[in-house]
C-alpha cells in the first residue's frame, strides 16, 4: 500500500523526547522557548510562540488583531475547516472568497467585492504549501488599513520573493502568521502550532493568552527566589505545547531543508512525467514563489469521476485523498458565513467548489521511493478515461 502521506520521525526525536521526560520538567518550559528561538531563526521572524495547534494560533491571531463579535473576516472556503472556525470563535463571520484553480489560492481580485465596514482583517490561506498571491493581498489591505493574518499551517519552508529575493513564508509578510504540526504538515510534534510576527506587542498577548491569560508564567514563579503571587486579568485559554513535543520539534527542524529538498523532487517529476497526460491538469506554481509541496493536487477534467478514480487507484494499493474541501458547503450547525453575492455561492465561490469536487491529491512523503512513485504515474495515467 502506498500512503497518502507519512512523517519523517526517527531516533533522534525518540531520544530528545525521552530526555525531556526524564528532566522532571515535561509542559511548556526550556524546551519550547528554545524551539521558538530557532523557528523565528528558521523563517526570518523577530517572535515565534508555539501552541497547542494551528487552529489555536489562529484563533489567537485573529483576538490579537482585534476580531470581535459581529465583525467580518474575509478568507477562504476552500480550506481545513479550521481556518473558518477560527473565525467563528471570535463571534465573526467568515466572509468567503474564491480561489484560483491550479494554485487553489485566494484571488486578490476578489476582495473588493467582499469588504464591508464590518471587515476587521483579512485571513489568507498558503493552500497546501503553496504560496497565496500576498504582494497583491497586502496592497489591498493597506489601502484599507486591515490587518492580515496568514494560515500557513502547511507552508513551513515554502518561499515568497516579495521584491528583495526569496524568503520564507512566517517571516511574516503580513501581520502575524499561523503554522501547524499536524503529522499530515511538512513537519509535526504530533499535534501542536507556531504564531509568527515582528510585532512584540502581539507576541505578548499570545504569551498570556496561552497560559489562561495569567500574569507570570509558570516557568518564572518556579524558578523566583522570593514568594509571586499571579493574577489573571484577561480571559485565557490552554493552549500550551509541552517541551516533549518541542523537543521533537527542534530534531524536526533540523531536518526541514532535507525534507523540503525531496518534496520538491518529488512534485518536479510529477510535473515532468504527467505533464500533458490527458483527463487532468497540473497544479501551477507561480515563477514568484516555491512551494514546499506539502500536497500535490491535479484537477480532473470535467467528464472524470473523481470518486471513481479514487476507488481505481485504491484498489491498486494506492492512496489518495479528494481536492482540500469548502466550509461553505460543511457549516457547523447554525454557524453563519457569508460571501459576495450569498444568494449565488455556486457561481461566486465556483472555482472553490470545482477543486473539491475535481481535485485528486496525489501520495508524496520525502521516503517515498522512485519506484512507489512510478508506480502513481502508470496507475494513474491507466485508470484515467
Ligand atoms: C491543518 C490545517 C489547519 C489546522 O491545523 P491544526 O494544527 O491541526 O489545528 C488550519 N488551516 C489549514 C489550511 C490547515 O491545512
Amino acid at each position: 500500500m502506498i500512503p497518502i502521506a507519512k512523517p519523517l520521525l526517527g531516533r533522534e526525536e525518540v531520544e530528545a523526547a525521552s530526555r525531556v521526560i526524564l528532566s522532571g520538567w515535561v509542559t511548556q518550559g526550556p524546551m519550547v522557548a528554545q524551539f521558538e528561538r530557532e523557528f523565528a531563526a528558521c523563517v526570518g521572524a523577530c517572535h515565534a510562540k508555539a501552541v497547542s495547534s494551528c487552529t489555536a494560533a489562529l484563533h489567537m491571531a485573529l483576538l490579537a488583531v482585534g476580531v470581535s463579535p459581529g465583525d467580518e473576516v474575509i478568507t477562504v472556503s476552500h480550506s481545513f475547516i479550521a481556518t473558518a472556525n477560527a473565525v467563528r470563535y471570535c463571534g465573526a463571520v467568515p466572509v468567503f472568497v474564491d480561489v484560483q484553480p491550479r494554485t487553489f489560492n485566494m484571488d486578490p481580485l476578489r476582495l473588493a467585492e467582499a469588504c464591508t465596514s464590518k471587515t476587521r482583517a483579512i485571513l489568507c490561506v498558503h493552500q497546501i504549501g503553496m504560496p497565496c498571491d500576498l504582494k497583491a493581498i497586502l496592497a489591498f489591505a493597506r489601502e484599507k488599513s486591515l490587518p492580515v493574518v496568514e494560515d500557513a499551517a502547511c507552508a513551513l519552508g515554502s518561499e515568497i520573493d516579495m521584491g528583495n529575493g526569496f524568503e520564507r513564508i512566517g517571516k511574516p509578510h503580513g501581520d502575524i502568521a499561523c503554522f501547524s504540526f499536524h503529522p499530515r504538515k511538512v513537519i509535526t510534534t504530533g499535534d501542536g502550532g507556531m504564531l509568527t510576527t515582528n510585532n512584540a506587542a502581539y507576541d505578548e498577548q499570545f504569551a498570556h493568552l496561552r497560559q489562561h491569560g495569567m500574569s507570570v508564567s509558570d516557568q518564572v514563579r518556579h524558578g523566583a527566589s522570593s514568594v509571586i503571587f499571579e493574577s489573571y486579568p484577561e480571559l485565557g485559554y490552554n493552549y500550551r505545547l509541552t517541551d516533549i513535543q518541542a523537543s521533537i520539534g527542534i530534531e524536526q527542524l533540523k531536518r526541514l531543508s532535507g525534507i523540503v529538498a525531496d518534496r520538491r523532487k518529488l512534485a518536479a517529476k510529477y510535473n515532468a512525467e504527467l505533464a500533458g497526460t490527458a483527463g487532468i491538469t497540473l497544479p501551477l506554481e507561480p515563477s514568484w514563489c516555491r512551494s514546499n509541496w506539502q500536497s500535490y493536487c491535479v484537477t480532473l477534467d470535467d467528464g472524470v469521476d473523481q470518486r471513481q478514480v479514487m476507488q481505481a487507484l485504491l484498489d491498486l494499493g494506492i492512496s489518495t485523498r479528494r481536492g482540500v474541501m469548502c466550509a461553505h458547503r460543511e457549516a457547523p450547525a447554525g454557524q453563519a458565513w457569508t460571501c459576495a453575492r450569498p444568494e449565488d455561492a455556486a457561481s461566486c465561490l465556483r472555482w472553490s467548489e470545482h477543486s473539491q469536487d475535481k481535485g485528486l491529491i496525489l501520495p508524496l512523503y520525502p521516503q517515498m521511493t522512485e519506484s512507489e512513485q512510478d508506480q502513481v504515474i502508470a496507475a494513474l495515467k491507466n485508470v484515467l478515461p
